[in-house]
């Protein structure tokens, strides 16, 4: 199999591997006072500051959750509590759109979303005019993607923070497919929230983390009750091997990652001069804008792209994002990047990440295009 669907999940890290299994051959509660219960405990310790080493922030500003998606919940819940506005974009993820749908759901005008343009870059002009728009009431939360995940498109957050703070609104990240991928100093990059999923870096699947600036003043708002754990943010045992994978995860994805992005980045920039050169009618997707190095977001013009996943089975690959494949709507990433909903169905998702080979690039590109050509030339027989 050649497996281009990182975005979806890297394959876990031998690292990873290592550390979990570790911990799941091992006992104890990190609640636990006795011996085993405190070796549960330091290796959560451990893994906090692993995870605070890749972000460059304290091991007490993390919260573990089950993953990304709970940290989005958290973040957004946990600053709208007080009411306010949110404003978020048009490209988040269903775990930020959905969430800040169902919070403001009861309040007229208490969601504000921002468009993006045909490369997919968010319109600051719109999020001046959103927080001045937002009166009285104030805007509570600015919520803005890092990375996105269907076309690794990735938001210059400087402006958003700084806009935002200056009208006294919270910012938040999710950060999901940055992570572990680019470097971030969160000394630098002043958000108050940021949410993140192992799994993308090469950590177990079921854990994440949900970062809080120590310095911002957060209601306290947990959704998971009946624990101190986590210090009262997030009730339940904690997954201490999957914590511990995310640990491990974290260290190794830290070495060398800029070596790393730039091999990445060259292998996609080979994959796509690849599908440009050999499959006639395609078009890259936020192909101007500044991008994650792993990933490409190919439109294969009037060809669905159901139809192209079927007709290379060897190739882990996904039609849009994965996380919404299965569902019959069309890519909302795509259509407020200004795309037709018929150049929505047409669009693969590749993505790479730390184990992709030049080999996977090259069988990668002539399974893309045979897969193209097939299904074009049984579209065009049926049309006969
Ligand atoms: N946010 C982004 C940008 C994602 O890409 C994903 C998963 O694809 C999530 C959130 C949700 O992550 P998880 O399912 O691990 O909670």
């Amino acid at each position: 199999m050649i497996y281009l669907d990182y975005n979806a999940t890297a394959p876990l890290r031998p690292e990873a591997l290592d550390a979990t299994v570790a911990t799941l051959r091992s006992v104890g509660n990190a609640s636990s006072m006795h011996h085993a219960g405190r070796d549960a405990a330091e290796r959560v310790d451990l893994a906090r500051r692993q995870l605070a080493s890749l972000l460059n922030c304290s091991a007490g500003e993390i919260v573990f959750t089950s993953g990304a998606t709970e940290a989005n919940n958290l973040a957004l819940r946990a600053a709208c509590a007080g009411g306010g506005a949110l404003v978020t974009t048009a490209v988040e993820h269903p775990a930020v759109l959905e969430v800040a749908r169902a919070i403001t759901d009861a309040t007229p005008n208490a969601l504000v979303v921002l468009p993006v343009d045909a490369d997919g870059n968010v319109d600051l002009a719109k999020l001046d005019d959103a927080l001045e728009d937002a009166g009285e009431r104030g805007t509570a939360l600015v919520s803005a993607m890092l990375a996105n995940n269907e076309t690794g498109v990735i938001t210059d957050l400087s402006p958003v923070i700084k806009a935002a703070h200056a009208a006294g609104a919270l910012v938040h990240t999710d950060a999901t497919q940055y992570v572990g991928r680019l470097p971030i100093d969160l000394d630098e990059l002043d958000v108050d929230l940021l949410s993140l999923s192992s799994h993308k870096f090469g950590g177990p699947q079921g854990v994440g983390a949900l970062f809080v600036r120590r310095s911002t003043s957060l209601p306290f708002h947990p959704q998971m009750i009946g624990g101190g754990q986590e210090r009262g943010w997030r009730a339940g045992t904690l997954n201490v091997a999957g914590i511990a994978g995310l640990g491990a995860a974290a260290e190794a994805a830290c070495l060398k990652m800029h070596e790393e992005a730039a091999r990445i980045a060259a292998l996609r920039d080979t994959l796509e001069a690849g599908l440009l050169a050999h499959v006639p009618g395609c078009r890259i997707n936020g192909i101007k804008a500044s991008r994650m190095p792993g990933v490409t977001s190919v439109t294969f013009s009037g060809v669905p792209a159901d139809a192209v996943l079927a007709a290379m089975p060897d190739v882990a690959a996904s039609d849009g994002s994965a996380c919404s494949s299965g569902a019959p709507s069309p890519s909302h990433v795509l259509l407020a990047m200004g795309r037709s909903r018929e150049d929505a169905d047409s669009t693969v998702r590749l993505s790479l990440g730390y184990a992709t080979t030049p080999r996977d690039i090259e069988r990668g590109i002539e399974a893309v295009a045979a897969a193209v050509a097939q299904v074009r030339s049984s579209l065009a027989a049926d049309t006969e």
